[in-house]
């Protein structure tokens, strides 16, 4: 028997944040009260060669991102789903023949 995943393709690991910051020029928009903030800056956080790894990209790399960010949830949310699916199905949930046939002698 034979599962097969439908997966939304292209999908990436990781998450989106975003930021907004002060320079570091003392004259700056960023220093008034209340201060106008550089930004807002996209950034992607994820693991890469086991390594924890934030890559500073632009709001469109951002978007695009995000898509793939979802079809990369989806796709853990449907593995998930066919892991219970494995467990619920595990062998040792069916009453084995071998033991159902032994019948315990006096
Ligand atoms: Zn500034």
């Amino acid at each position: 028997m034979k599962k097969t995943l439908e997966i939304e393709w292209p999908i990436l690991p990781g998450s989106i944040s975003t930021a907004q910051s002060r320079c570091g020029k003392a004259h700056c928009v960023c220093k008034l009260r209340p201060p106008r903030l550089h930004g807002t800056y996209y950034r992607w956080t994820g693991i890469i060669g086991g390594k924890r790894t934030t890559k500073t990209i632009s709001k469109e790399v951002a978007q695009e991102c995000l898509r793939r960010i979802r079809n990369c949830r989806q796709l853990q949310r449907d593995i998930e789903t066919l892991l219970r699916m494995a467990l619920a199905d595990a062998p040792w949930t069916s009453p084995s023949k071998s033991s159902r046939n032994k019948s315990k002698r006096p």
